[in-house]
């Protein structure tokens, strides 16, 4: 099941969120700042304690820590690729950064998840094509394993809220 939602992804009610992290895992701007923010010190402290023991995360893959402070438990952090006009497979990375979130939702008995529009901010991605990886990738993930899991889509500004509305 998909749902579309609009506004402040960190006020999420489910079971996790989804951060456009960047590879440090160290916190920034965008949504993963508002993240960090809302969780408190708790979630960067785990964040440099994973990275300490695995590096840094790369592009496409996903890792998860708890919540913090959120509503939500958890906090699936993954690292969108930076858009280079279409010249380093980023279509594919992007699907991989929602796949990789997926199946870490299933491994963890995840039952709602919500994911922001990963890397149509600072990384430049045309929102109109990452709306079409993001809608197929869950789409096509929902619909091949035997899961009860609901997702959200929470887009922050009008014309993600529009695009993804077209889609879904
Ligand atoms: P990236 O580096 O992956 O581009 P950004 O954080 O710059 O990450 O932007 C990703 C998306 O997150 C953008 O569409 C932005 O509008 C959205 N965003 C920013 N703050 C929030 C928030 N608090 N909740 C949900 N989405 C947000």
């Amino acid at each position: 099941m998909i749902h579309l939602l609009q506004g402040d992804i960190t006020l999420f009610e489910g079971d996790a969120i989804v951060n456009a992290a960047n590879s440090s895992l160290r916190g920034g701007g965008g949504v993963d700042g508002a993240i960090h923010k809302a969780a408190g010190p708790a979630l960067l402290q785990e964040c440099q304690e994973w990275v300490r023991h695995n590096g840094d995360l790369p592009t496409g893959k996903a890792m998860i820590t708890k919540g913090g402070n959120l509503k939500a438990r958890w906090v699936i952090h993954t690292v969108g690729p930076v858009w280079s006009s279409g010249t380093q497979d980023e279509d594919f990375l992007l699907s991989q950064c929602y796949i990789n979130c997926l199946h870490l939702c299933v491994e963890r008995n995840i039952r709602t998840v919500a994911f922001p529009n990963i890397s149509t901010g600072v990384y430049g991605f045309p929102k109109t094509d990452a709306a079409e990886v993001a809608v197929a990738s869950v789409r096509n993930f929902l619909s091949s394993s035997h899961t009860d899991l609901e997702v959200s889509f929470m887009c922050f500004d009008e014309e993600n809220y529009t695009l993804y509305q077209k889609l879904l």
